[in-house]
């Protein structure tokens, strides 16, 4: 650039055919290159060893004032004085020497400024020197990395940044030094030398309007001072003609130099107005981060706490379960221990229902608060099993078909056309699904039909259960989903349920990525619709699910050993498994577990995760270590902990929760053994009847209604049950109606129950 610049210049020079001034303004030049220079060499060797300056030589933007008085005030003194003895006013001897005297003159001013500012503006801040050790900084602009003296701490990026990127950088208005501005450099100095009203009057835009004005005409006139004197340095040339002409050229110029100084005026005040409103809106912009960090904290800590409090709440909920469970379980097992007992009497079998149902409640109202607690602390774990749809929907259609049928309701399925032989998904949480759509269905309808309708389609399934019954009001559409809500339509019926059904659903449906939702009209019925992503299994397992009419197996008899250390446990396992014709063993440790399994070489082991010695998974690595592994199945009152899934060789072939159903373990029992069941004979469905079947000589004596209306009222489920007995035993006739008034009342569909009673007797009466 600078070549090319000297060169044309040169060029233009002899074009125009004024080379011959070429001398004087060389001479003009060397002036101004030597107080440069010389002002540069003053401060060097004469300030530096002295003191007047400080020791290191800082170049650096960020550390420096725009000005510095003892150079560029020596260099304009030592110019002026050069170019007053090139002009020969000093006489001939000076003219001749005029480049020395410059020099002198820098020599003499460099310390003499220095010494009069006391070297106040070498430095306007101090360099940061220490960078940690540090042998390389990188760049917060360039990225580039640096050696430390090349960096500098830059406030507006708030980071480190290289010379020249500083150099570049127009935009941070000289944020780490505003004082060194030469602005505020020229306001502060005005200062000193006048009084505030006066600076405050320059200070403003006219004030700088009539600053750059004066320089801009200043300029112009120099250069046509120095244009006069070149050209009038031939004789020939008629000077006061050119002085007329340049006086003009001097007004036309000042006159476009005050429009362009206006303009610049101008440019530099809306410049300044948008960075002023920019940095304003980043203050606030910057307010607005830091109340969000502050409310983010608060959240934060809110969220802690409450999970602290959920998780409490979690771990008391977990051990009262717990807690709770183990009786139950043993209640629960020993009741359908007693069902498929042939021997227990006929008239006692109704009283073992009653165990059964009201032990399934609990237990369902137990499972309900814990899987809400789980889902809500975030701690719930999806099993993926292999379902087969066909049987998996046939038994929850049986099921439903028989509770209908006892409500005298009727109940329709419509499979789509083409379903999936078998499909991913969490088997339990889907039937959970189903039954808790299905049982209000047929729960909150009395006349007209309960369908359950799939439709499967790009592996997402849609099940929809309509009902004709009471239907739920607009509003109440969002509210039962909460828990223990209940609607108003539902209000004046006798509650049978938890209150947590829809709950869990609701729950369940989004952690297994599905969606429900329902639209119900009063006194016409109501339809909940889920749809789920059901993805289709094309190299489907073996395995059966017909578990519930088990009564032994084919193949070679096996032998199962129960490990817990909870007696009632281990008896109600081998007597459920017994009469299916396993061999069981027992064994209430670890260690003992490991002896038996030496000697007797089970087929499976049911493990129990928690005993006091060893615990289940202990013992499961050591029987992993036995040359015939039997396949083992934990046993636990809690969710898996996923970490034991996550062994490359699992420890367990499979996990059970208690309390478990027989046909859950009868299931796991069958995928893990080489086995084949043989079913009882299917029995026969009730025969669905309903209130309007029953003819007046079917009905007991107005007093049993009576006392029956009373045992319902006061919900004596035992006295219910030993007065339809008596009443069976007196005579046959009142079977069909004994029959109808157990259905209800095992279905503790207490409310129901009374209602049809009160018009047996209002018939009768
Ligand atoms: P509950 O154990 O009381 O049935 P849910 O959570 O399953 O608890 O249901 C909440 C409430 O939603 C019920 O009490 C009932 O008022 C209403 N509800 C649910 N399903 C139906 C339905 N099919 N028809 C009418 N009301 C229903």
């Amino acid at each position: 650039m600078w070549v090319v610049f000297n060169v044309t210049i040169a060029l233009l020079l002899m074009e125009l055919g004024i080379f011959r001034a070429l001398e004087r303004i060389l001479g003009f030049y060397s002036i101004v290159a030597v107080a440069w220079v010389g002002a540069l060499v003053a401060d060097l060797v004469i300030n530096k060893p002295l003191g007047l300056s400080p020791p290191l030589i800082e170049f650096k933007r960020a550390h420096l004032y725009d000005i510095n008085p003892v150079g560029v005030g020596a260099m304009v003194l030592s110019t002026i004085t050069g170019v007053l003895a090139l002009t020969g006013i000093f006489g001939t001897t000076p003219q001749a020497l005029a480049a020395f005297l410059a020099l002198a003159v820098a020599f003499v001013a460099a310390p003499a400024i220095a010494y009069a500012t006391r070297g106040a503006y070498y430095i306007a801040r101090a360099p940061r020197r220490d960078w940690g050790g540090q042998t390389t900084i990188r760049c917060v602009i360039c990225e580039h990395p640096f050696e430390p003296e090349d960096m500098a701490q830059c406030p507006a990026y708030s980071g480190p940044i290289c010379s020249l990127c500083c150099s570049l950088e127009t935009r941070c208005r000289d944020l780490c030094k505003p004082h060194a501005r030469v602005s505020n450099q020229f306001v502060k100095n005005l200062r000193r030398l006048l009084p505030e009203s006066a600076v405050s009057t320059i200070n403003t835009n006219l004030g700088r309007y009539l600053g750059v004005l004066l320089l801009f005409s200043s300029l112009i006139g120099a250069v046509l001072a120095l244009v006069y004197f070149q050209i009038t340095l031939d004789t020939y040339i008629n000077g006061d003609g050119l002085k007329s002409a340049l006086w003009t050229v001097y007004f036309v110029l000042t006159i476009i130099a005050g429009i362009g100084a206006w303009l610049l005026v101008l440019a530099q005040e809306s410049r300044r107005v948008a960075e002023e409103e920019t940095s304003r809106q980043t203050d606030l912009l910057m307010q607005e981060i830091e109340a969000h960090k502050r409310t983010d904290e608060k959240l934060q800590r809110a969220k802690e706490v409450a999970e602290a409090a959920s998780e409490a709440k979690s771990r008391h909920l977990v051990g009262l379960s717990h807690e709770l469970r183990t009786p139950l379980n043993s209640i629960l097992g020993y009741a359908q221990v007693l069902e498929r007992d042939p021997t227990i009497p006929a008239k006692r079998a109704p009283a073992v229902k009653v165990i059964r149902h009201s032990a399934e409640h609990l237990s369902g109202l137990i499972d309900g608060l814990l899987d809400i607690s789980k889902i809500e602390a975030g701690r719930f774990h999806l099993e993926r099993n292999e379902v087969r749809t066909k049987e998996f929907l046939n038994q929850i259609v049986e099921m439903f078909q028989l509770q209908a049928a006892a409500r005298g309701i009727t109940f329709h399925f419509y499979a789509p056309e083409r379903l999936p032989f078998a499909v991913n998904t969490d088997e339990n949480r889907l039937r959970q699904i189903l039954i808790n759509l299905l049982s209000n269905a047929i729960k909150f309808t009395d006349e007209g039909s309960v369908t359950l309708r799939m439709n499967y389609r790009n592996q997402v399934a849609e099940f929809i259960v309509e009902d004709t019954g009471i239907g739920i009001h607009t509003e109440d559409l969002e509210r039962i989903f909460l828990p223990f809500e209940r609607a108003r339509a539902s209000r004046n019926r006798k509650a049978t349920g938890t209150g947590l059904g829809l709950t869990i659903t609701r729950l369940l449906t989004k952690i297994m990525g599905g969606d429900i939702s329902v639209t119900s009209e009063v006194g016409k019925g109501s339809a909940f619709c889920v749809k789920i992503l059901l993805s289709e299994v094309f190299n489907p397992r073996t395995t059966s699910v017909m578990e519930d009419r088990v009564r032994t197996y084919r193949g070679a008899r096996q032998t199962i050993m129960v490990v817990d250390d909870d007696e009632n446990h281990r008896v109600l396992v081998r007597d459920l498994l017994e009469p299916i014709d396993f061999k069981i063993l027992t064994a209430s440790s670890g260690a003992e577990c490991l002896e038996l399994a030496e000697r007797h070489k089970p087929n499976l082991i049911l493990l129990d995760v928690s005993m006091p010695d060893m615990d289940g998974w202990q013992v499961a690595q050591q029987l992993r270590l036995m040359p015939d592994r039997p396949a083992i199945i934990m046993l636990s009152a809690f969710a898996p902990d996923p970490k034991h899934k996550a062994e490359p060789y699992p420890l367990n072939d499979d996990y059970l929760i208690k309390p478990f159903d027989l046909r859950q373990l009868l299931g796991k029992i069958h995928a893990l053994l080489d086995i084949e069941w043989v079913h009882a004979d299917k029995p026969e469905a009730p025969r669905a009847i309903t209130a309007e079947m029953l003819t007046p000589t079917m009905m007991p004596p107005q007093g049993d209604i009576e006392e029956l209306i009373r045992l319902g009222q006061i919900g004596y489920m035992r006295g219910i049950q030993n007065k339809l007995s008596a009443i069976e035993s007196r005579s046959t006739a009142h079977q069909d109606f004994v029959s109808y008034m157990r259905v209800l009342s095992d279905g503790f569909d207490l409310k129901r129950y009374v209602a049809v009673l009160e018009s047996f007797r209002s018939d009768n009466g």
